[in-house]
């Protein structure tokens, strides 16, 4: 196909793909860093376009529009990666002055080298731009957990290899000139490879805010969104996989319920109460080893998972729970902290997902009766209804 005909499509797709970032990005939050992604795809398209009316080999000053474009695009690009990863954006300013080095530097280079000196600057300063972007993805795969790795590993690999391949052409321009750049087949792994590039990058950046999507759906569908423990629905994953294990570990259940609740919420407003909640949340999640979980059974009540515990552990447990939490102030307001305390119910002993729902009740009998004895207690369940299975 003809090279033109090429730099067309591949400039319509960018601009294309830009501008369906644009759209999707409309009603995420900014930390999702589309609009960086989407406008470094519609300048970098751009640029591309003017580059081909204006003809590569031409060297007028008006050359630097593009190459000063493309170096934009990829500060963009780079601009939507930081948010993605949840640091600052680049300032405009910081932005402002890369570009206007770049520019300098590209119409210094064209003044006295012609077509090498703009192709020395042009390679050079986007293999610059294309390695931060690489080691922005690399950074990135550090701050993030699991699937999200694999999206961000693929670019920060694409975006390398283009730096470390742009890099060389601005070498081989500055000591052979610039014919190598467009003929032989060295040139045409490079073209074959950027047009890889330029393909896949926007897919890849549509993958990775998906995969964050999907991420975030999934927690939101097993976790509560005010403490951040288990809903029921996490519970019922959890308790899946915990009798998923063979031979499966004993459990014993701790349902915890803050004591006089409803005083807190009628006394300081429904906001200090949601900050008890948070905070008394903590603190159970504070007290529990790896195994263990925490989960939200709703209001102000808890359950606490005790893995791999007999009676004696589970009742040690619960007693910690009760004794963190009776410490714990809560700053409902500048300068106004509160306390509060838990009553525990301890269920039996249990290895089987058959005996969940009997654990559960016997573990609220023994809430109830802690209620009954005064509150800020632990009661269990009596030993002679521990069953063993
Ligand atoms: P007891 O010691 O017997 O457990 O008394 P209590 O006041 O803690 O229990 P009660 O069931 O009477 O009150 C629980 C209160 O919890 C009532 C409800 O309005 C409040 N509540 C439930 N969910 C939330 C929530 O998400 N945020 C806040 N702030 N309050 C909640
Ligand atoms: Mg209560
Ligand atoms: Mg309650």
């Amino acid at each position: 196909m003809d090279p033109k005909t090429v730099i067309v499509i591949l400039a319509s797709n960018l601009i294309a793909v830009g501008t369906l970032l644009m759209l999707i990005g409309r009603r995420m939050d900014e930390a999702q860093g589309m609009r960086g992604f989407a406008t470094g795809s519609v300048v970098f398209g751009a640029a591309y376009l003017l580059r081909l009316a204006l003809g590569h080999s031409s060297s007028g000053p008006l050359s630097v529009v593009p190459d000063a474009a493309m170096v934009y695009a990829t500060l963009c690009y780079a601009t939507g990666l930081r948010q993605f990863g949840g640091r600052t954006p680049l300032g405009r300013r910081a932005i402002s002055a890369w570009v206007a080095v770049f520019a300098a530097l590209s119409l210094a280079g064209t003044l006295l080298a012609q077509d090498v000196g703009r192709h020395v600057v042009l390679n050079g300063g986007l293999a610059l731009t294309y390695g931060m972007l690489s080691v922005l993805a690399v950074q990135t795969t550090r701050r993030v957990t699991g699937t999200l790795q694999t999206p961000l590993t693929v670019l920060a690999v694409f975006t390398g290899l283009l730096a470390a391949l742009t890099a060389v052409r601005s070498v081989v321009a500055a000591t052979l000139g610039v014919s190598p750049l467009f003929v032989g087949l060295p040139a045409q792994v490079y073209y074959g490879y950027s047009t890889i590039v330029t393909v896949v990058l926007g897919p890849n950046l549509l993958w990775m805010v998906f995969v964050r999507l999907n991420d975030r759906l999934a927690q939101l569908a097993t976790h509560d969104p005010l403490t951040g423990l288990l809903n029921r629905n996490g519970l019922d994953e959890t308790l899946q996989r915990h009798f998923g294990t063979r031979p499966p570990h004993a459990l014993v259940l701790c349902q915890v319920d803050v004591d006089h609740f409803k005083r807190i919420n009628d006394g300081h407003g429904h906001a200090a109460g949601d900050t008890v909640l948070k905070g008394v949340a903590q603190t159970l999640a504070a007290q529990v080893r790896g195994g263990d979980f925490v989960a939200r059974l709703g209001g102000e009540e808890f359950l606490v998972g005790c893995s791999g515990a007999d009676r004696a552990d589970a009742l040690a447990l619960a007693e910690r729970l009760r004794a963190a939490v009776a410490q714990r102030r809560h700053a409902v307001a500048a300068g106004d902290s509160l306390g509060c305390t838990v009553s525990i119910g301890v269920s039996p002993v249990f290895s089987e997902r058959a005996g969940w729902e009997g654990a559960l009740r016997e573990a609220d009998a023994a809430l109830y009766r802690a209620k009954q004895a005064g509150r800020n207690r632990v009661e269990a369940a009596p030993t002679s209804a521990e069953s063993p299975a």
